[in-house]
Formats: structure tokens, C-alpha cells, sequence
């Protein structure tokens, strides 16, 4: 099959908005008698006017022949899927020998180290938008899946049938899902259908990889979107059975969109580190709240701390114990720590205390940076900030 070509006039993609190294990297190895384009996110995201995370690299050359030509730079990695890591200084580059995947099977993908031709490779990936080249040398776009129509069209499709795809590897559904979260692209009716008919396939993924698209998202500035995306379409119960009741019942869903959408907006200003126990803390604390506010009008009383510490911890427990996924015990750990640390920040009642025991200077800190975000949810919060964001007074 022949790709649609389009050139330099036909496209928006200019040369001066790639990576220098990985200009530099296609075209050492053209040089040396390869074929090599950039492909996937970098060239939709350049198509889209976004600014691309990363550079990848797909060429006809073989590891080994990519470590004989960049050397000491160059480590190849993984066992099952060779690849080559180019370095320049603390960035990393991706390299990878055009692969062959079967895009008819149904089964679910376990090797994925066949080497193949060029068509072969854009043929194994999972959108058209994400399967584009581009050749640097003559500036050109090919597009052997209808991509660049789709992406003008602002239309997710998965390349090959997608129930088929869907199945081979379930990762897919959630990337799906984080694309069109991420570029409010319209989905393919195909790829809805097999949403709904695959999803059970979930959970035969590799649960760290859908943990890492978890966090991911929550890290995007789209986190709302996503987790209300995953929420309708059955995701959260298979992967996060603890959350789905207050994502989806209207009561609640309000709520917990609010706490998201103050996460995205921390994470859409520049150059800002949010720790992921932060962001995470946005999906439990407003569940806590909920139930401490329940429990101190059941009992018509202020809940003492130490009764929102069990509650906290058996609430963790209970996310640990029902999750597809497996938080890590020191992420899970500074969660707790952050949504604990609100009480002292911002006692339900009386005024914050200067001497609120704090174990350690990031523990406060990390406690902080919540107050912040649960600032964006309820402004009245603002005075607690100032109070805490004041040198306390001297002894
Ligand atoms: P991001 O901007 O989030 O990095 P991306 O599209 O670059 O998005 P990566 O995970 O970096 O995503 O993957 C790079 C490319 O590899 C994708 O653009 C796609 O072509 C291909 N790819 C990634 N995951 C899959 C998958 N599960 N199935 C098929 N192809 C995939
Ligand atoms: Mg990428």
C-alpha cells in the first residue's frame, strides 16, 4: 500500500518546532543508509499545535546497528521489546526498528518483537492520529491510515477493527479514553461500540501500565474529563469499585469533579510540580469529607482527631483492597499524611495552632500544596492559607 504523501505546503508541521536532536538523529541515520522518521505523539501533537512531550523514532535499522552508530550514546533496553535509547545530555530519545504486529488476531498480544516493514509498523499502532511519519529531510507527512483527514476531522479512530484491537491489548480502551479527555476529539462509533462490548478485558492488563495512564491523567490538566469519561463508560467500577458510587451518583459527582478540575488547574500553570500524592488526594478527600461531615451530624459532635485518622486509614485500606490497580505503599502513604495533616491545617473547629505537629518540613509542605487545591474548591478556605503561608510568630 502507498501512503498519502503530504509536503511542506500541504501540512502545518515546520521543521523548526522539532527537537534538534532528534532532527539530528533521523538524519544520522538516513545518513548511514536507513530509513528513519519521527512518528506518533510528537507529529500529531505538531499537527495539533501542541507542544510534544517526547520525540520517538522508527527506522528500518536494527538495534545493533543503531548502538554501532551512535555508540557510547546509545543503550539498547528491554528484553522483550528491544529498543534503543539515544542520549543528549538528560534527554532521552526513543528509538525503535520498524515492527509487524497481527492486526487480525483477537488474542491478546504477548510478543511484540517482530521486525517489519515501515507499513507494518504504523499498522500495529493504536490510532490513526498516533500513526503518522515524518521525514524531516524533505519535510513531508506520510500517512498510510487516513490520520491527518481524522485529525483535521477531530475524530479518535483506532486503526484496524476496533473490538479486535481492543482485545489484543485492553490498555488501548484507557487510551482511548485519555485521548479524547486530552483533545475532546469525537469518538468512532466502531471504537464506542467495542468500548462497551470489551470493557470486562480490562482487567487482564498489565495493571501497572493502567496505573501509570491513572496517574498520568491525573498529572494532565484533563484529569476531570478523563475520570467522568471513565466513570461513564464502566472503567472506574472494574478498576476503581471504591470510587464509582461517588463519581456517578448525583448527589456527589459535583463534588468530586470540583476537586479535579481544581487539580487541573494547578496543573495548567507553568512550570508548576504537583506531587502525584497530591493529585491523588483529590479523588479520596472529598469521599473523607463527606463521611466525617455524615458522622459529626449523626452523633452531634465534632469528630476527634483520632477518629479521622481510623477513618482515613480504613478508607485507604478499602482502596487498596478493592482496586484493580496497586497504589504503591509510599505514595498511598504521603496520601495519607496530606489528607490527615487537613485537619490540623483546618480544624472543624477553633482556629489552627501554630505548634499543629508537623513529623517533618515536606510533610507541611505537601499539606499545604492540598490546602491550596482544596482552596480553589471552597475560597472561604483562604484565610487558613494565609495563616499557614505566614512565618509563625517568634517564641
Ligand atoms: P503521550 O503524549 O501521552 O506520550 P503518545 O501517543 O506519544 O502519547 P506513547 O505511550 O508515548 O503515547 O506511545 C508512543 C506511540 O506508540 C503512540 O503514539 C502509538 O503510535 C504507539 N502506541 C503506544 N501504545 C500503544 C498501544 N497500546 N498499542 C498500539 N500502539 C501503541
Ligand atoms: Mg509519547
Amino acid at each position: 500500500m502507498r501512503p498519502t504523501i503530504y509536503t511542506r505546503d500541504e501540512h502545518s508541521v515546520r521543521l523548526d518546532q522539532v527537537d534538534e536532536h532528534a532532527l539530528s538523529a533521523v538524519l544520522t541515520l538516513q545518513d548511514a543508509g536507513h530509513t528513519a522518521y519521527l512518528v506518533g505523539g510528537s507529529v500529531r501533537d505538531l499537527l495539533l499545535k501542541k507542544k510534544p512531550k517526547d520525540f520517538d523514532i522508527s527506522t528500518s535499522a536494527r538495534p545493533e546497528e543503531i548502538k554501532k552508530l551512535f555508540q557510547r550514546q546509545c543503550l539498547l533496553i528491554g528484553r522483550r521489546f528491544r529498543l534503543a535509547h539515544l542520549r543528549f545530555g538528560n534527554k532521552i530519545l526513543e528509538v525503535s526498528t520498524f515492527r509487524a504486529g497481527d492486526i487480525t488476531s483477537s488474542s491478546i498480544i504477548l510478543h511484540d518483537n517482530r521486525w517489519g516493514s515501515e507499513e507494518e509498523d504504523v499498522m500495529r499502532r493504536d490510532f490513526t492520529m498516533n500513526a503518522l511519519f515524518y521525514e524531516p529531510r524533505k519535510q513531508l507527512i506520510l500517512d498510510y491510515v487516513g490520520g491527518v483527514k481524522d485529525i483535521e476531522k477531530r475524530l479518535l479512530r483506532t486503526i484496524g477493527e476496533a473490538h479486535l484491537r481492543f482485545r489484543q491489548d485492553p490498555v488501548r480502551m484507557i487510551r482511548l479514553l485519555k485521548f479524547q479527555a486530552r483533545f475532546g476529539f469525537r469518538c468512532d462509533e466502531e471504537a464506542i461500540h467495542a468500548l462497551d462490548t470489551c470493557k470486562h478485558e480490562i482487567v487482564k492488563s498489565a495493571e501497572a501500565r493502567i496505573l501509570e495512564e491513572l496517574l498520568k491523567m491525573l498529572e494532565s490538566g484533563r484529569a476531570e474529563a478523563f475520570f467522568s469519561l471513565l466513570s461513564e463508560y464502566g472503567f472506574i467500577n472494574l478498576l476503581l469499585p471504591c470510587f464509582q458510587h461517588f463519581l456517578s451518583h448525583n448527589d456527589t459527582r459535583e463534588l468530586a469533579a470540583s476537586y479535579l478540575r481544581a487539580a487541573d488547574e494547578m496543573m495548567q500553570q507553568p512550570n508548576i510540580f504537583i506531587d502525584r500524592a497530591t493529585l491523588l488526594s483529590a479523588l479520596i478527600f472529598p469521599i473523607l469529607e463527606q463521611e466525617i461531615l455524615t458522622l459529626c451530624e449523626d452523633r452531634q459532635m465534632i469528630l476527634p482527631l483520632r477518629d479521622i485518622l481510623q477513618l482515613t486509614d480504613s478508607l485507604l485500606q478499602g482502596v487498596c483492597a478493592s482496586s484493580f490497580v496497586h497504589f504503591p505503599k509510599k505514595l498511598l502513604g504521603s496520601v495519607y499524611l496530606s489528607i490527615t495533616n487537613q485537619f490540623r491545617l483546618t480544624p472543624i473547629k477553633g482556629e489552627p495552632k501554630y505548634h499543629a505537629r508537623f513529623s517533618s518540613a515536606d510533610d507541611f509542605k505537601l499539606a499545604l500544596d492540598f490546602l491550596r487545591l482544596r482552596c480553589l474548591v471552597n475560597p472561604k478556605l483562604g484565610h487558613f492559607l494565609e495563616h499557614w503561608e505566614k512565618p509563625p510568630p517568634k517564641e
